[in-house]
């Protein structure tokens, strides 16, 4: 048994230095590789790498840092700062945000909680100062985890020269790869002078992050996740804000808010005046024939948000007049060797999806793995309004739509929270899911309630399995929770 000890341990380590000598050897020949290449290039004045990837942000860092740890030369073209959209002025900022207004909201219940917090007071100028620290932070992380991985930052704005080759001019300098990844994201969208005269008056969200101090008076403009989530915020901090949609059916979530809507509505004109801005609307039903327009103003407005979308940006990139890139399923543009991920392709503009497409591109690239492509079904979303919005799959219209009516069965339930048993605040939890076919396999679950944003992600990888209501029936709840009631509901 001893020698047999002795043996194994042997193997161990032969395997153990077998691994570190061909892990070493790689990284060796790696490291020779990226030098030879970059001294290679040195000779022309077209610096070359195996991935150029234009745009730090989600899709573009995700992407970068795969290729590399697979043994490309990478390089990341950024214009402004590593992160991009989701660490600068999205996700990120607007979660903390969030946060700050869930303390707020919670306010509300501590004295049916038994706590005396007497006088609260508010400051958003520490708030902003320790939001703006905590995002520095995250770019210096991500510029480290660049030059750890050996992947070269290039500082500015890329263009596509007319070379024969496709090449990127940064700063008069060039470069080129086989492989170039446009990951170049988007920004918000805003209306010129002409289409509504003083529109430069207002902000857009990354103006909103901007802000020094809490708006006493905000308006904004949009019907999308984003105007939801500016708009329920400033309500929490108990700014007084408008919602200004030209929609007539805007979502229940967004009229059950609590947010003083305005819909079929337009903003005419923006003037401002010695006690803040003046916005002037337009308020029109087009289903109702006879119906006037209604000329309002708002006044005494200090924030006005315009939240009317978001543009992709392709400035310099040469792509077709909508600015959207189109790509196929394995992100791949009309031109070889060019792929784009992300915003910038306009499809489920969020963070994750951008990095599971750059990372699924890098496999394609770097590993030979063909077929290495992102499945774009049953994408999970929360809206972090308060309470929040989860949802995923198929909503009952679409199932309907896509499977008729006999085929789909909902299930739905609407309760208080236990959260509020003892509190005279309360809020709804409401729950949906979709099935189809004989089988009841849940093609869609939504919510709105507490809790529901972290609740999602579980659920949302039964429904990728495929689970049926009897797979969700199985299921033992945990109680006392808001979450059982998916595994009840008759
Ligand atoms: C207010 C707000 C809240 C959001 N909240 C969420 C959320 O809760 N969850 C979620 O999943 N998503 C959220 N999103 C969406 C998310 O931020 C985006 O989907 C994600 O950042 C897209 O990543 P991307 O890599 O495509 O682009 P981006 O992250 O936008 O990165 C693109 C980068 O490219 C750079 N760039 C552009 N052009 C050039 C050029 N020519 N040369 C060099 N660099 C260039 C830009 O400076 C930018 O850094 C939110 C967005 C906003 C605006």
């Amino acid at each position: 048994p001893a020698s047999f000890l002795v043996m194994a341990i042997l193997i161990q380590l032969t395997r153990t230095q077998a691994a570190c000598w061909f892990i070493h050897r790689k990284q060796l020949f790696s490291s020779f590789r990226r030098h030879a290449l970059i001294r290679r290039s040195m000779a022309s004045d077209t610096t070359r790498f195996d991935f150029l990837v234009i745009g730090g942000g989600s899709g573009g860092l995700a992407g970068a840092r795969r290729a590399s740890e697979l043994g490309a030369t990478t390089a990341v073209i950024e214009s402004h700062k590593l992160g991009g959209t989701c660490v600068n002025v999205g996700c990120v900022p607007k979660k903390v945000m969030w946060n700050a207004a869930v303390h707020a909201e919670y306010l509300h219940d501590h004295n049916d909680y038994g706590f005396d917090v007497g006088n609260v007071r508010f400051s958003w100028e520490t708030l902003k100062a320790k939001r703006d620290t905590y995002v520095s932070h995250l770019n210096r992380i991500y510029r480290s985890n660049l030059d750890k991985a050996k992947i070269q930052t290039i500082q500015g704005h890329a263009r596509f020269t007319n070379d024969p080759e496709p090449t990127v001019e940064v700063n008069g300098r060039k470069y080129t790869a086989p492989h170039i990844l446009i990951a170049t994201g988007g920004q918000p969208s805003v209306l010129s002078e002409t289409e509504v005269p003083g529109a430069s008056l207002g902000i857009t969200s990354d103006g909103f992050f901007e802000l020094e101090t809490l708006p006493k008076r905000s308006v904004i403009v949009g019907a999308g996740y984003i105007a939801v989530e500016m708009a329920d915020k400033q309500l929490i901090y108990k700014s007084p804000s408008t919602v200004i949609c030209s929609l007539t059916n805007c979502t229940k979530e967004l009229q059950n808010s609590g947010i003083d809507l305005w819909k079929n509505t337009q903003v005419k004109s923006v003037c401002k005046t010695d006690r803040g801005l003046e916005v002037t609307l337009v308020t029109k039903d087009p289903e109702k024939k006879n119906d006037e327009e209604k000329i309002r103003t708002i006044q005494e407005v200090d924030c006005l948000l315009w939240a009317i979308g978001r543009q992709p940006n392709t400035s310099g990139l040469n792509i077709d007049e909508r600015g959207h890139i189109i790509v196929d399923e394995f992100q791949n543009t009309s031109r070889a060797g060019i792929y784009a991920v992300g915003d910038v392709c306009g499809k489920a503009l969020l963070t994750p999806v951008a990095i599971a497409a750059g990372r699924k591109l890098a496999h394609r690239l770097f590993e030979g793995k063909k077929d290495s492509k992102l499945d774009y079904s049953t994408i999970p979303t929360v809206v972090f309004s308060h309470p929040p919005i989860g949802t995923v799959g198929l909503t009952e219209e679409e199932a309907i739509k896509s499977r008729g009516k006999e085929n789909v069965k909902i299930y739905k339930t609407s309760f208080t929270p236990m959260y509020h048993a003892i509190t005279s605040r309360k809020s709804q939890c409401i729950m949906k899911l979709v099935c189809v076919g004989k089988e009841e396999k849940v093609v869609g679950l939504h919510m709105q309630g507490l809790g529901c944003d972290e609740m999602l992600q579980g659920f949302a990888v039964a429904i990728k399995m495929g689970a049926t209501k009897a797979d969700f029936d199985k299921t033992i709840a945990i109680h006392p929770t808001s979450s059982e009631e998916f595994v009840t509901m008759r």
